[in-house]
Order: C-alpha cells, then sequence, then structure tokens
C-alpha cells in the first residue's frame, strides 16, 4: 500500500488494480490522507485561499438529473442577480479580504456575451488586485476568449464524470459529455486557469469510473479541481440515491494531491454539508481552498443545488473570522491574496 502512494506520488500511472485497491481497498486512510497534506504543504505551505463565491443566476436551461436548479425543477425559486448586485457583493468582498471573486451560475440566457464580458471588465477594472473566476457552464469558443480578454483568469466547469456512459446516466440526451470535454480543451487553450472535477458518490457511479477521473485529470492536468460529494435533491430523480460518502470524498481529494502536486483543491461547500468538519478534514487531506458564500444573504437559500446545502457560519462571507479560526484550529492560516495555481508563477 505505501509502496502504490509512493509510486502515485513520485508521478507514475498505476495499474487498474492498483487504482482499484486505493479506491476501495481496505487499508489506513490516514497515512494516504497525511501523504496528500505533506505533498500540499511542499508546494503551497499551509496557506488556505479563499474565494468570494457569487451565485449570480439560479435560471438554468439544462437538465442535469443531480441537480436542483434544472429546468424541469417547477418546484425551483429562482433569481438573477443585476449587475449593480454583483458589484456590491464585490464591494462587501473585498473588505473583507477577499481577491478572487468567483461568478457561478446555471446556464441563462439572461447573460449573453456582452453581460458578462461588461461585468468581467468593470470588476478587473475596479479592483486590478482581483482575480476573476467564471463558472457559468458551456459556451461557444467565442464566448470564453472574450471573456478572457475582457480580464477573466479562471474558469470553472467540471468534467462531472469521465465516463461517458456514466455521464450519459446523469445527464438528458441534449448534454453531450463530448462537448463538455471540448469546452474544458478550449478555455485551456485559451489560457485561462481550468478547473475541472467530478462528484463522488453520484448515481451508478463505479470504482472503473472513478479511475476513469484520476486518468483524466493526469492527462487534462487541469489547474483547479473541485471534488465533491453527491448529495440528492428532493425535487430530482435522484432524489432517492444516497449522498457519497466522507470517506471516499477525501480518499479523491487525497488522490488528486498527489496526483496534481500543484493543484488548486478546493475544500466543498458540498463536503463541509455532509460533515460539520467535512472542510477542515478535506484541508487536512489535501485541499487548499475554501470558497465562502459571498452571494445577497436574501437570495442564498434559492441557489439550492442539493439539500441542505450550507451557506451560514463559516461558510458564509460575513463569517470569515469563524474560518479564519477553524482553519488556524486545522493547522493551516487564511491568506490575503490572488491564490493563483504556483504553475502560473
Ligand atoms: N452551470 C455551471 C455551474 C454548475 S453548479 C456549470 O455547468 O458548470 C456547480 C457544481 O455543483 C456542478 O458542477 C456539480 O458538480 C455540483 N452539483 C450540482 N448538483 C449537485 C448535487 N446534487 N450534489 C452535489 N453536487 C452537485
Amino acid at each position: 500500500m505505501t509502496d502504490l502512494i509512493d509510486s502515485l506520488a513520485s508521478g507514475n500511472d498505476l495499474s487498474d488494480d492498483e487504482w482499484r485497491f486505493l479506491l476501495e481497498g481496505d487499508y489506513d486512510r490516514q497515512r494516504l490522507f497525511d501523504r496528500a497534506d505533506k505533498v500540499r504543504r511542499q508546494h503551497y505551505g499551509t496557506d488556505v485561499y479563499i474565494r468570494g463565491l457569487i451565485e449570480i443566476s439560479s435560471f438554468c436551461k439544462n437538465d442535469c438529473l443531480y441537480c436542483g436548479i434544472r429546468r424541469s425543477n417547477a418546484n425551483a425559486e429562482r433569481y438573477r442577480l443585476s449587475k449593480e448586485e454583483i458589484y456590491a457583493c464585490c464591494a462587501q468582498g473585498y473588505e473583507l479580504g477577499f481577491r478572487t471573486f468567483v461568478l457561478q451560475g446555471g446556464e441563462d440566457a439572461y447573460h449573453t456575451t456582452e453581460w458578462v464580458e461588461e461585468v468581467v471588465s468593470a470588476i478587473k477594472e475596479k479592483y486590478p488586485d482581483c482575480a476573476v473566476t467564471l463558472s457559468l457552464g458551456e459556451r461557444p469558443q467565442e464566448d470564453y476568449e472574450i471573456w478572457y480578454k475582457a480580464g477573466a483568469d479562471r474558469y470553472l466547469l467540471r468534467h462531472e464524470t469521465a465516463s461517458r456512459p456514466h455521464y450519459e446516466k446523469l445527464h438528458p440526451p441534449q448534454q453531450s459529455y463530448k462537448y463538455r470535454m471540448l469546452c474544458l480543451q478550449n478555455l485551456k487553450q485559451i489560457g485561462y486557469q481550468t478547473g475541472a472535477g467530478f462528484m463522488v458518490g453520484s448515481p451508478f457511479q463505479s470504482t472503473d469510473d472513478l479511475i476513469a477521473d484520476m486518468r483524466f485529470l493526469r492527462e487534462f492536468q487541469p489547474h483547479m479541481v473541485g471534488i465533491g460529494p453527491f448529495i440528492p435533491h428532493h425535487d430530482t430523480p435522484f432524489a432517492a440515491y444516497p449522498q457519497g460518502t466522507l470517506e471516499q470524498t477525501l480518499t479523491m481529494v487525497a488522490l488528486t494531491r498527489l496526483t496534481l502536486p500543484h493543484a488548486l483543491i478546493p475544500a466543498t461547500t458540498a463536503l463541509g454539508t455532509i460533515h460539520p468538519q467535512g472542510r477542515e478534514m478535506g484541508l487536512q487531506a489535501g485541499a487548499n481552498v475554501v470558497m465562502p458564500n459571498l452571494s445577497p444573504v436574501s437570495v442564498r437559500g434559492q441557489y439550492s443545488l442539493y439539500d441542505n446545502k450550507i451557506c451560514a457560519g463559516e461558510e458564509a462571507a460575513e463569517g470569515i473570522a469563524l474560518l479564519k479560526s477553524c482553519v488556524t484550529a486545522a493547522g493551516y492560516q487564511v491568506v490575503v491574496s490572488r491564490g493563483d495555481s504556483v504553475r502560473m508563477r
């Protein structure tokens, strides 16, 4: 087992059987987490980067079977932030020490190329020392290029699963695995710090699917990787499926750190949702980013991707003091910094 962890940490790929053992074998996971933490400290010390997450719209034209804001969910409450509301979130976030703003949303047709371009330009003009990350789903390459020229630095687009048959079980036929992967290639080629990622324990996911995720990460070399447990949402077709486990999610975080030593890996909100110390444990298993919620308090409950999504306390941007003390207690420190990938330096 130690040999396998060493081998992975030295940059080797593993055989299917070796991967299978690390993913589902009976061994001391703490040793894996400790090794991942050691690798993270070699490249990023004990720094934890914070991102202010602004959820700009809960309208979505897509129909992902797992997601609470899917088009078919007639019970979802929909909202969309105005430009002014977004700028107000940034102003508040800047005061709190955020130097990255993440604009995330459903795929909302209201967000035209020009609308997003203007928002990105305005934020970059007002806060030249900040990074802007977009997470607005699949768009034509041209949009990504225009937003990059407007100053967007990073883009998060989780691949969700690297197995095409599995992707097709999580999405309706109109949504294509091939196109999502093409979008990721385009983003990286344009020059974005690019984020991929996947859910752990999503319906129908097999160990082989998770091995495919690890191999995809190794090949694609994203700058960022978002990994969280699947959590059911009561108004989706997957309402009755079990959530992903803490241990399996931490295992995937740790294996990702060993596979991509330089990656920016968030301890995700979903991880914090399934366990009160989930995010701290994520940090101790190789993660080095947290993304507190900077959306206006009035709309926070409506960006409901899954049930019981946390958005108060240390998860909320205004709870930053609490977050800092939790991070410190876990052995790290929150830093005021853009927190770019060391690969960009
Ligand atoms: N529309 C954007 C943002 C999606 S929301 C895009 O397409 O990228 C951000 C992430 O939330 C998704 O990529 C997905 O991995 C995650 N998510 C959605 N529903 C979830 C659920 N039920 N449980 C856990 N994570 C979920």
